[in-house]
């Protein structure tokens, strides 16, 4: 038998409000982490008091989604969501409910889950409800619809990424109807929000296996992103070799749409998906950057650097070790230990110091190009004087 015991801020939730009347669970994700032995990294309760109920028992809660009927409570000074049992309407949108009704009874809450490993509940009292055999599934390692797939992933297409996404984090397989209904169902992702689709692709890329995501594609669900399918994996393989950072993760994920022709601009892709613009920017140049082997120089380093800029330098050399398995990163950590002049900003003279030389404009800023460009080829000689002595006064002047 499964021991589940949530920690005492969470216990004291359900037990205030149990002792006044209200039925009340753990639910979803951390019920099935907890069965997997994994550290739950937060804590649904579900309930059968209503939003108003809830806010009224916790005067220090936050109506977090109270459309929905999510409000997130403060016990022992972490938060955890409360959301009242509820139904889910049509889905016209094939994403979202056109209603929601609260309803009284746990099993109907269960039911609109999408997989049965996610529609396990832990009452106040330590017992197990499970209806659709959801931890059978954890134990054969398999991803299941509650109910019929193709009816659950007609409602919310989002479900058929969410499949691989646990899949992925998991590595359980999904059940072959399931996995049908998918292939049938793919062109529903068409109407997906694409920051929906992003979150699911980024927590599909920060997981051991986000080889997933040939499969992904090969099935027609980035469609709407993509001009065409991976030929194989192999790229996608070498993901799993970078640290589970967001940034790497996307940069090595667009070399590799990029080499099969799958995306045509770096930019382009990422921004249509809605990516911030500090990751389409490092992604860009990481990808500029990587068509070329790593330097084995320090000036060259450098001139990267001064080129790009430091994150995506960083991000192009952790790129380049997953493909090579080099040692980009640790050559560039001590070009920037070394403490160097790479840029303008570090430059020992300024645009100040060249005007009395009769430089301005254009012909100034080729000027501090050329001493920059010097002093990255001869570091030491990064002082004032001796770099003024080099200059020789302008026509203009
Ligand atoms: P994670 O550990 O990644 O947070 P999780 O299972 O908690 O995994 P969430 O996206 O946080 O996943 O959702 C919480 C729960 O809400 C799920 O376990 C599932 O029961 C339910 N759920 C979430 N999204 C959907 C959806 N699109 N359709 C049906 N049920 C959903
Ligand atoms: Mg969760």
């Amino acid at each position: 038998m499964v021991e589940i015991t949530p920690p005492k801020y969470v216990r004291s939730v359900l037990h205030k409000l149990k002792a006044h009347g209200y039925s009340s669970c753990i639910v979803g994700g951390c019920v099935r982490d907890l069965i997997l032995g994994v550290q739950p990294h937060d804590w649904d309760v579900a309930t059968g008091a209503l939003p108003d109920q809830v806010l009224a028992l916790f005067p220090d809660a936050i109506p977090t989604g109270i459309r929905h009927g999510t409000v997130t409570v403060r016990s022992g000074g972490q938060f955890v969501e409360v959301t009242t049992f509820r139904t889910d309407g049509d889905y016209a949108d094939h994403r979202h409910p056109d209603t929601v009704s609260f309803v009284g009874d746990l099993n109907t809450d269960l039911s609109r889950r999408d997989f049965t490993i996610n529609a396990i509940a832990v009452t106040s009292e330590g017992v197990i409800i499970d209806p659709f055999h959801g931890i059978a599934d954890i134990q054969a390692h398999v991803i299941r619809c509650v109910g019929d797939p193709a009816k659950r992933f007609e409602e919310d297409a989002l479900r058929m990424l969410r499949a691989f996404r646990f899949s992925s984090r998991l590595g359980f397989e999904i059940e072959a109807e399931t996995f049908r209904a998918v292939e049938e169902h793919a062109g529903l992702s068409a109407g997906l929000s694409a920051e929906r689709v992003r979150d699911e692709m980024e927590k599909i890329l920060l997981t051991a296996h986000p080889e997933t995501l040939y499969t992904v594609i090969r099935l027609g669900l980035l469609d709407t992103f993509l001009n065409g399918h991976l030929s194989r994996d192999a790229g996608l393989l070498r993901i799993a070799t970078l640290r589970k950072k967001a940034l790497p993760r996307w940069a090595l994920f667009c070399t590799v749409l990029m080499a099969d022709e799958c995306i045509s601009s770096v930019r382009g892709f990422l921004t249509s998906l809605r990516l911030d613009g500090r990751t389409i920017r490092c992604c860009s140049d990481a990808c500029e950057i990587l068509s070329k082997s790593p330097p084995s120089e320090f000036p060259a380093w450098k001139r990267l650097l001064n080129r790009y800029g430091v994150d995506s330098v960083e991000c192009a050399a952790l790129c380049w070790d997953a493909i090579y398995g080099g040692d980009a990163e640790s050559m560039l950590k001590k070009v920037l230990k070394s403490g160097e002049c790479f840029s303008l900003r570090n430059l020992a003279v300024n645009g100040k110091d060249l005007l009395p030389l009769g430089y301005k404009g254009r012909k100034l800023g080729e000027m501090l190009d050329f001493l920059l460009d010097y002093v990255i080829d001869y570091p030491e000689n990064n002082q004032r004087d001796l770099l003024l002595s080099l200059v020789i006064p302008s026509d203009d002047a």
